[in-house]
């Protein structure tokens, strides 16, 4: 059997994180388990490069640099962290011990869960050309995580959306070359003024075309064919098709649910004994959706398992209490 724990955090976005830091400082064995082999959740997923004005402390800070503090933060109370897996079942066992299982197989053992698993997985869609395995990671990309690496090189967005015009003009300021191909007669969900933007750039825009063929060695890509048989010549490719959601299934774990999320109380104690939530998993009057309520929820969600854990526990603590005592410098 694996090593027991205090508390298993399903989920690596900005609130699993706190949620780790939290319960490490309430001297809790802790571990978190997400389904992306990065750590960050939907900041790291769909918006790296945005900034953000309404995290308290932070008067505007890039969504990636608030991830790499909260991953810092988390790591400081040394969890236990695994990627690449995604929690599938749940069940309680008659002495109140809970058995998360992953779809890899594997299982963990905890006393306690938190829920921070927000509204279920994301992936992108994949392209679906022949031979586009070669190039994933290097040559084909479905976020842009690093603007820079661009730099000078030729690229080409693959997307009728308005996340791949967004990305085309971002790239524009940095790329050689650009070209935005859209197997659409029209963008979809797009702002006009950034329409006009696209008029006024310099970004080569192929409408109803799609690409047919890629070209190049089996480690580099140099260009594409499209199906109206114009070549393009391109290094990388960025492509924003749409998503695969897969939706949490609380439900069939046995949780309560309204419309698909965990109702909660004060408390953030789901209808499971020993299993709270934090984040955009949960759901109660007034619930706002932002990182910073996910923060609050996750302190009370670990307060609330560590007196699960140990009715005697003090209800709250001051980190400066006990970072006086040696964990910090
Ligand atoms: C486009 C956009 C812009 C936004 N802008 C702002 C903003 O400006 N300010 C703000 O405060 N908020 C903003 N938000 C909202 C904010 O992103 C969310 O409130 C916050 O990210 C929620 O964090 P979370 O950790 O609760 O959930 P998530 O970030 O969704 O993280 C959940 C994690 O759990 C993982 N997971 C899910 N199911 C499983 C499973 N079964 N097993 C293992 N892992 C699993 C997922 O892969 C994911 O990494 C924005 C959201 C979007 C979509």
């Amino acid at each position: 059997m694996s090593e027991l724990y205090d508390v298993t955090i399903i989920g690596g976005g900005t609130t699993g994180l706190y949620t780790a830091f939290y319960s490490g400082m309430r001297d809790l064995k802790t571990k978190v388990i997400e389904y992306q082999p990065e750590l960050g959740g939907k900041v790291s997923f769909f918006y790296p490069e945005k900034k953000l004005y309404d995290v308290g402390g932070f008067p505007g800070v890039l969504g990636e640099d608030l991830v790499v503090n909260v991953k810092e933060q988390a790591l400081s109370v040394q969890p236990t962290i695994v990627t690449g897996e995604k929690i599938t079942d749940f069940e309680k066992q008659e002495d109140g011990t809970i058995v998360l299982t992953a779809s890899t197989g594997e299982q963990h053992y905890t006393r306690t869960v938190i829920v921070a698993s927000g509204l279920g997985t994301y992936d992108m869609r994949p392209l679906d050309v022949e031979g586009s395995h070669f190039y994933e990671g290097n040559h084909i990309h479905y976020t842009i995580q690093n603007l820079m690496q661009y730099t000078g090189q030729k690229a080409a967005v693959i997307s009728e959306n308005r996340v791949g015009l967004d990305w085309a003009l971002a790239l524009e300021n940095v790329a050689a070359e650009v070209h935005l191909i859209n197997r659409g007669a029209e963008f979809k969900a797009v702002y006009e003024n950034d329409l006009e933007k696209l008029k006024q750039s310099g970004v080569h825009v192929h409408m109803e075309a799609k690409v047919e063929k890629l070209e190049g060695t089996e480690s580099e890509l140099e260009g594409v064919i499209l199906d109206n048989g114009k070549q393009i010549q391109t290094n990388h490719l960025l492509v924003y098709e749409g998503l695969q959601i897969d939706k949490s299934l609380y439900d069939q774990w046995g949780l309560v649910t309204d419309k698909g999320r965990l109702p909660v109380g004060t408390d953030m104690a789901t209808s499971m004994e020993g299993v709270f939530v934090a984040g955009d998993a949960a759901v109660y009057p007034s619930k706002t959706m932002l990182i910073a309520s996910g923060f609050n929820e996750a302190m009370t969600a670990v307060n609330s398992a560590k007196s699960f854990i140990d009715p005697k526990a003090k209800s709250q603590v001051y980190s400066t209490v006990i970072y006086k005592h040696g964990n910090n410098e």
